[in-house]
């Protein structure tokens, strides 16, 4: 989508800190980073939100969480943990409208939800 800023990211148009890249998934450092260790995972086609998930995407979907469980290793925290997050609509408190998930770790994280 053109006015959609991880599309942007996914196609080098908006320079970004990737920790990895093939056909169809991009990581790479959260702008605000939250902790020691905060990228983002997206999946390059433009899907809005979980909403516009499908079993069309389930190959998708587990390669993209194939590819944080190896992040996850490569930077150290696979032992220590780490949370997962996606952000979904307004009240999930999602900004940008392409789905992402976070990945965030290198410190104890605040237990609280919401
Ligand atoms: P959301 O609240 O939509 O789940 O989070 C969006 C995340 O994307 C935020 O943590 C924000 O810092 C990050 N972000 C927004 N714009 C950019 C950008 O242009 N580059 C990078 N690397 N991260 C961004
Ligand atoms: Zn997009």
């Amino acid at each position: 989508m053109s006015d959609c800023i991880f599309c942007k990211i996914a196609l080098h148009e908006v320079p970004s800190e990737i920790f990895f890249e093939d056909d169809e998934i991009l990581a790479f450092k959260d702008i605000q980073p939250l902790a020691p260790v905060h990228l983002i995972v997206i999946p390059k086609i433009h899907l809005q939100s979980l909403n516009d998930v499908t079993l069309e995407h389930e190959r998708l979907m587990g390669h993209l969480f194939g590819v944080i469980r190896r992040l996850a290793k490569e930077l150290g925290v696979a032992e220590t943990g780490y949370r997962v997050v996606t952000n979904t609509g307004t009240d999930g408190g999602q900004v940008v409208g392409h789905l992402h998930v976070h990945l965030l770790g290198g410190q104890a994280l605040n237990a609280t939800i919401g």
